[in-house]
């Protein structure tokens, strides 16, 4: 049993409630632990642009193999980090590593976009803008070359906190573009592209896996009309197969991004497929 917040009531668990609290509390040391030594890693997943037919962007992605622990995936990594906050740490340190990997493929000739995903805990900090454009200084990075992701559930608690929201228009002024991630899968979607500042809609995984019914088929070709009709680019999220990358094609999607594409990689496996 643990304490409530209010001190005074014994609130008792099950025991598989007390094996997750375990390892929870055991995944947050390793965390701490990690961050300090630096041994988490970034992997790259390129997105193509349908219209050239070439890698214009990537989406970072962060990877822990964990020498006592193993590997644990951003599935369960990351709602843990958020609730004990060091999802600010591990989004800087994403950060800066997008920046530095921007900076070194552009070097050898490539203007790669690189997106990062941000939890809306990050942008609660007041000087999460001043941060991340502070970083791009540091590195010399572009501001074109870097994107953020948010997915529905940042925006619908964005929605309540106009700081969030100046902080994310002062980095769009800046050149920083917005991606609302997962798109599709929240309620009220429409109404954080009114609010928000976001450039890209990036089409939910689960639709792209139902694209051989037909009515997934409309309500994907609906998102990218409405996508176009508002000007912004679409991209398409876990492209599996030739006939979905074709049926996305045709429907005139912008950027198709998935294991049929190319798996997320490590940045030396993402330049040797830039020629
Ligand atoms: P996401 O941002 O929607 O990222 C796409 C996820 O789909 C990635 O999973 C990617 O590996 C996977 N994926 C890509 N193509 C395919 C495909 O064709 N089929 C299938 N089945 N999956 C595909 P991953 O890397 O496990 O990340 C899961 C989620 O964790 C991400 O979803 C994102 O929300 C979050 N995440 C990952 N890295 C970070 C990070 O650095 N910061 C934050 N805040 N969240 C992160
Ligand atoms: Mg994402
Ligand atoms: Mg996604
Ligand atoms: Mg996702």
């Amino acid at each position: 049993s643990v304490r409530n917040a209010g001190g005074d009531r014994i609130v008792s668990l099950s025991k598989s409630s007390h094996v997750t609290l375990n390892r929870n509390s055991i995944i947050e040391k390793r965390l701490l632990l990690a961050l300090d030594q630096k041994n988490l890693h970034v992997l790259y997943q390129p997105q193509l642009d349908v219209k050239t037919g070439k890698f214009t962007g990537v989406e970072a992605l962060v990877r822990w193999d964990d020498e006592e622990i193993g590997v644990v995936s951003p599935d369960e990594l990351i709602p843990i980090a958020e609730e004990t906050g060091l999802i600010n740490n591990i989004g800087s340190f994403m950060l800066e590593k997008a920046c530095e990997q921007a900076v070194l493929w552009k070097k050898a000739g490539h203007n790669i976009k690189v997106s990062i995903n941000s939890s809306v805990r990050e942008f609660r900090d007041k000087n999460m803008a001043k941060s991340i454009l502070a970083t791009l200084e540091r590195t010399g990075c572009p501001a074109s070359l870097l994107q953020i992701e948010i997915t529905e559930k940042f925006a619908l608690e964005a929605e309540a906190e106009t700081s969030i929201i100046k902080q994310m228009r002062t980095l769009e002024n800046e050149g920083i573009v917005f991606a609302l991630d997962d798109f599709g899968t929240g309620y009220g979607s429409f109404r954080y592209m009114q609010l928000l500042p976001i450039s890209i809609l990036k089409i939910d995984q689960t639709f792209i896996r139902s694209l051989k019914f037909e009515k997934t088929q409309q309500l994907v070709n609906g998102m990218v009309q409405l996508g176009k009709s508002m000007n912004l680019t679409v991209v398409a999220e876990g492209v599996e197969t030739e006939e979905q990358k074709d049926f996305l094609t045709n429907i005139g999607c912008d950027i198709l991004q998935g294991y049929f594409i190319s798996k997320p990689s490590s940045s030396n496996g993402i330049s040797s497929l830039l020629v």
